[in-house]
């Protein structure tokens, strides 16, 4: 099994259940431990005995947005996945990486969320014959990012065209529990500007992350 995990979070329990096990490997994106909880998951974090090399962590700056983790995903995760061969890919794909999260710092938007999710999708039919299991996980804009996430996820998943104007049905029910205002469309958004310096930074830790991996899990595990 080929574990992914997107959240906002070092995905530690999963890892450490299955860090000896060379029969799992987990991969983990997420923000780095110096910044977020549970401050874990660093890149010479990478399993252990015959489990060695199958767990594979890349920790982000503050700021890591879509075309940072894009490339990180493209550089890693094929590679990794085909030198595996998973029976099946399970993901945790927590939405609490997107830009407006009040827990962490990462800067993904809903239409970076559409192209790891696509990703995802393709890798499965590639190596697993569409076995997939995606699961949820964390996201703490329940109302403005959470739903429209995962129905995006659920929408590539089912390989359907959504309409991006969101129901008013919907947003009458959001209305109730949401006091601030609701988003119109299910990907669109204004998304502020990074501060100057702050990508270039991510971007240069994303790569220096990618690299390490690629100096040490790809040679283990044959990738
Ligand atoms: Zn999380």
């Amino acid at each position: 099994m080929l574990y992914l995990d997107i959240d906002a979070h070092h995905g530690d329990g999963v890892q450490y259940a299955f860090e000896e096990d060379p029969d799992v490997m987990t991969i983990s994106f997420h923000e780095s431990g110096r910044f977020l909880f549970p401050g874990t998951g660093f890149t010479e974090d990478a399993g252990r005995g015959s489990g060695r090399g199958y767990s594979v962590n890349l920790p982000l700056a503050p700021g890591s947005s879509d075309d940072i983790y894009l490339e990180a995903f493209d550089a890693l995760v094929p590679p990794l996945a085909r030198a595996f061969r998973p029976g099946i890919i399970l993901t945790q794909d927590g939405c609490d990486a997107h830009w407006s999260d009040p827990l962490s710092h990462l800067a993904l938007t809903l239409a970076g969320y559409r192209r790891l999710f696509q990703r995802q999708h393709d890798l499965a039919h590639e190596l697993t014959g569409g076995r997939w299991l995606a699961l949820g996980g964390g996201g703490y804009q329940a109302y403005t990012v959470v739903p429209r996430a995962w129905t995006i996820l659920l929408g590539v998943m089912a390989e359907r065209q959504l309409d991006e104007r969101l129901p008013e049905s919907w947003r009458q029910l959001a209305a109730k529990y949401e006091s601030g205002p609701l988003p119109d469309f299910l990907s669109r958004e204004e998304v502020p500007a990074a501060a100057p310096g702050a990508y270039a930074q991510a971007r240069a830790a994303a790569r220096e992350g990618i690299a390490a991996i690629k100096g040490s899990v790809f040679k283990l595990t044959g990738a």
